[in-house]
C-alpha cells in the first residue's frame, strides 16, 4: 500500500487524500460534496470543531488567506457558541443567569428567536434544559419519566430571554442551546470570509451541512449530496449555487434503549424527541442560519406542517425530506435541481 503512493505522482496523492477525506466526511457528515479535486488555485483545509467534521475549500488568488480566516473564525465561534464548553458566553449565560455576548453570539441568538416565533415554537433556543433532561449534554443518556419532562419544559420559554444591547439575562432556569443553528451560523459567516477575502468559488462541508459560494470555478453548479437516514447512499443530488444545503435527520444523534431508538431532535411540546415521521430534512436558501435552523424546525413539524409552512415561506427556503415509508417530497424550487434514482413528488406552491 505504502508503496504504491510512494510511486504515485504528488498531485495524485493530494487527490488520493482528498477522497479519503471525502469518504469520511460522507460517512461522519451524513450528507457529502462532490466537488472537483483541488488543484493549484484551490486550497482545502480539513479540521474537526464543533463536535464534527469540516471541510473548507476556496478557490482563485487568495483562497490561502481566506480558508485560514474562515478557520480562525470557526474555533472562535466554537468557543463562544457551545452550551458545553463552560468558558463560552453561552454557557456562563446557563450558569450564571447573565453574560455579556459578542456580536456574532447576539446575532445568532436574535436570529433563534426570529425562526422561533416564525415556525410556532418548533425552533427552541431555550431547549437546553431538556437536551440536558435526556443526557444529550453529558453523554449519560436516559429515558425520563412523564414529571421530570414536565418540570424541565416550564423552564424553555423563549420569553425568559431578554438581551439589552450586549447583556443577556434568562430569568427561571432557562438555557440556551445553539446546537440547532450554529453551524448553519457559522456557514454563513465564512462566506461573508471568503467574500471578503476576494473569494468568488468556494464550499464548505461542516458536518454534513454545506453552504457555497457563486459557481464551481468551471461555472458549473455544486452537486451536493444528500445523505439516505437508513440505506447506504444518497436521496439524491441537489445542484446549487450561492446556496446553503442543510440537513437535519435523527441519525445523527441517538442512543438506544430496550430497543426504541432516541434522536437528538426535540420536539417542544413534548420534550421527547420528535416523533413526526419525517427522517430526514434538507433544507436549501441563500441563508445558511435561516436553512440550519428551519432543518431542525421542519423536522419536528412532520410532512403535513414542512408543506404548509413552506407555502407561506416559499420565497426564503425549498426542502427535500424523506419520511418513515421512504417517500421523498421536494419542493418546486428545486425539483429543477434535483436528481435522484428514487420516485419522489414535487410539492407546489
Ligand atoms: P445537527 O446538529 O445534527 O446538524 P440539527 O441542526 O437538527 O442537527 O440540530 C440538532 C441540535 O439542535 C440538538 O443537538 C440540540 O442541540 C438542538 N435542538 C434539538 N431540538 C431542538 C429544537 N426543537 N429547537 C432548537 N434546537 C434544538
Ligand atoms: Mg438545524
Amino acid at each position: 500500500m505504502w508503496l504504491i503512493l510512494a510511486m504515485m505522482e504528488k498531485n495524485m496523492l493530494r487527490y488520493f487524500y482528498f477522497l479519503v477525506i471525502s469518504v469520511c466526511t460522507l460517512s461522519f457528515a451524513g450528507c457529502g460534496i462532490k466537488n472537483t479535486p483541488p488543484g493549484e488555485d484551490s486550497v482545502t483545509k480539513e479540521l474537526f470543531a464543533m463536535d464534527t467534521y469540516m471541510s473548507l475549500t476556496a478557490y482563485g488568488d487568495n483562497a490561502g488567506e481566506a480558508v485560514r480566516e474562515a478557520e480562525d473564525k470557526i474555533h472562535e465561534l466554537d468557543r463562544m457558541l457551545s452550551a458545553g464548553n463552560e468558558k463560552s458566553e453561552v454557557s456562563i449565560l446557563n450558569r450564571e443567569g447573565i453574560s455579556t455576548f459578542s456580536d456574532d453570539s447576539i446575532n445568532i441568538l436574535k436570529k433563534s428567536l426570529e425562526i422561533n416565533a416564525m415556525t410556532d415554537g418548533a425552533f427552541n433556543p431555550a431547549i437546553y434544559p431538556v437536551m440536558e433532561l435526556w443526557g444529550f449534554a453529558s453523554g449519560n443518556y436516559r429515558v425520563p419519566g412523564t414529571d421530570e419532562i414536565n418540570d424541565v419544559l416550564a423552564h424553555t420559554d423563549v420569553s425568559c430571554i431578554n438581551i439589552s444591547g450586549s447583556d443577556v439575562t434568562v430569568s427561571d432556569g432557562t438555557k440556551v442551546d445553539f446546537g440547532g443553528i450554529a453551524k448553519g451560523y457559522t456557514s454563513s459567516v465564512i462566506m461573508r470570509i471568503f467574500e471578503q477575502c476576494g473569494v468568488t468559488s468556494g464550499i464548505v462541508n461542516l458536518g454534513g451541512n454545506v453552504q457555497t459560494l457563486g459557481e464551481k470555478p468551471d461555472g458549473s453548479l455544486w452537486r451536493t449530496a444528500i445523505r439516505h437516514p437508513v440505506d447506504d447512499g444518497y436521496i439524491g443530488v441537489v445542484n446549487v449555487q450561492d446556496k446553503a444545503v442543510i440537513t437535519s435527520g435523527g441519525y445523527e444523534r441517538y442512543f438506544e434503549e430496550d430497543g426504541k431508538r432516541y434522536h437528538h431532535i426535540i420536539d417542544p411540546s413534548t420534550g421527547a424527541p420528535s416523533e413526526s415521521g419525517l427522517l430526514s430534512v434538507t433544507v436549501i436558501s441563500s441563508d445558511g442560519t435561516l436553512a440550519d435552523g428551519l432543518s431542525t424546525a421542519l423536522f419536528v413539524m412532520g410532512s403535513d406542517g414542512a408543506e404548509g409552512f413552506w407555502r407561506e415561506h416559499s420565497e426564503e427556503f425549498d426542502f427535500i425530506i424523506m419520511d418513515g415509508q421512504g417517500k421523498i417530497k421536494v419542493s418546486e424550487g428545486v425539483s429543477g435541481v434535483f436528481e435522484s434514482e428514487y420516485d419522489y413528488e414535487v410539492v407546489k406552491r
